[in-house]
């Protein structure tokens, strides 16, 4: 195996299990004898040795500024059983924090408890960078964000086949997430199971469903954003059935209406859902329908979130709860200052519109833009239109998306929910 040296002193993040390889601390590379080239494949596996050639690990060579992501700190190769045991370690975590409460996709269950969807693999928090499975009812979804990852695909199929009992297709979704410019082989995208078939009830592929806290959502894996759903807002959404009582709520960002449905069931006067994606809103109205098919208080309206804020505003219109979940302004770090100035300003315009004693439920996901920098965009809202605020919650990323100690860069969700005055 093509063997990584690093310079003197730069093990020490890796002997902290910091799982990432800058190209800046390699001396230099010994390739095995299988290379024509001149410099390791992307997404090879690389054993990584410090300068008095220790065995740090073994990870997966990238090209970029991260050179190497390691999966097995201390191995000089990966352990024969390596993507069972870390899948059966990732399944066993979900099932101990009491998450998996339906492992039978059989029926429809509107009872509260039941919930079969989770984050099975949440990259460096689950000691598999590069690596993210999530899992809705029977299907798992894999999303490969490196080649290293791609090239073992069928692998991690494989493995999750075995140590979860409910999952019985795998949807491969990585058309996004790869690097950019990588030479992959092998498509990208699609499934590496066969395909779902009609059940002998005669479902079709559009009628699976998915089961979040007792509420279902039809998860759209071949067109959907991400994976499909955003399940990272789980426990944030149920927060949000606590305080919906009676409010006339506006759930800004709603892609499929998670938001929306918690609030229903809360008891909301009415819910406002909006989004700019037309396929988003189309999901809303199908989900809303599914779970409250005698509803008459939900509208869902494709639009800007901005137009649509200062539109309401002209028009006079008020809340009692909003929901903010924007997009990741910022993708990179370069980008934070123009994410700052963008969640003030939406927070501003939410702000504006919230009745007196309302609340304000908003959040970041950009990795790049940490919690203080986000609560100071917000505390720069809150100043610029002039009213009494006051933090009652801070809220962060559920438990199936776990953050490695090692690797704090894995904290990204962050929201704070707001008593205005
Ligand atoms: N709250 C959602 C997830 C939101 S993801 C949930 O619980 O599932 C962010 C959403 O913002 C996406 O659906 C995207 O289509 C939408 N979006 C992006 N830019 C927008 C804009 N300018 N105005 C309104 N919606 C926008």
């Amino acid at each position: 195996m093509t063997s990584v040296i690093l310079k003197p002193h730069k093990e020490e993040s890796l002997k902290r299990f910091h799982p990432w390889v800058f190209s800046g601390a390699i001396s230099r590379v010994v390739l095995d004898a299988s290379h024509k080239a001149a410099a390791p494949e992307e997404g090879e596996l690389v054993c990584v040795r410090s300068a008095a050639n220790e065995v740090l690990g073994v990870g997966h060579w990238q090209v970029g500024s991260i050179a190497v992501r390691i999966l097995a700190f201390g191995e000089e190769t990966l352990p024969t059983d390596f993507w069972l045991s870390r899948i059966r370690a990732a399944y066993k975590m979900r099932e101990a924090l009491g998450l998996i409460t339906d492992s039978q996709f059989s029926t429809l269950n509107s009872q509260l408890s039941i919930n079969n969807t989770f984050r099975l693999v949440h990259g460096e928090g689950d000691f598999l960078p590069g690596l993210i499975v999530d899992v809705y009812a029977e299907t798992a979804v894999i999303q490969a964000h490196s080649v290293g990852m791609h090239v073992c695909r069928n692998e991690i199929a494989e493995a999750v086949l075995s140590e979860v009992p409910q999952v019985q297709n795998i949807y491969y979704k990585s058309d996004d997430t790869l690097p950019f410019k990588a030479p992959v082989e092998g498509e990208k995208t699609g499934w590496l199971t066969t395909p779902p078939q009609p059940s002998p009830q005669g479902r079709e592929i559009e009628e699976f469903w998915s089961i979040e806290n007792g509420l279902s959502f039809r998860i759209d894996w071949l067109r959907g954003q991400k994976t499909g759903f955003f399940i990272d807002q789980r426990e944030n959404r149920a927060l949000v059935e606590r305080y919906a009582k009676d409010k006339d709520v506006l759930n800004m960002f709603c892609y499929t209406g998670g938001f929306s449905l918690y609030a229903l069931r809360g008891g909301a006067k009415t819910v406002d859902s909006v989004d700019v994606s037309q396929k988003a809103i189309d999901l809303v109205n199908v989900n809303v329908a599914r779970n409250f098919p005698s509803a008459t208080n939900h509208t869902a309206v494709a639009a800007d979130a901005f137009e649509y804020l200062s539109k309401q505003k002209e028009d006079g219109k008020t809340y009692d709860l909003i929901i903010l979940d924007p997009p990741a302004f910022a993708k990179h770090r370069d980008a934070v200052k123009n994410a700052l100035r963008g969640y003030q300003r939406i927070n501003a315009k939410a702000i504006e519109m919230i009745r007196s004693g309302g609340i304000l439920f908003t959040f970041s996901c950009s990795q790049a833009v940490d919690k203080e920098a986000f609560r100071l965009a917000v505390f720069s809202a809150a100043a610029q239109v002039g009213r009494k605020v006051r933090i009652l919650h801070q809220l962060h990323q559920p438990q199936d998306h776990p953050i490695n100690i090692y690797h704090p860069e894995g904290e990204y969700l962050k929201g704070l929910v707001l008593y205005v005055e």
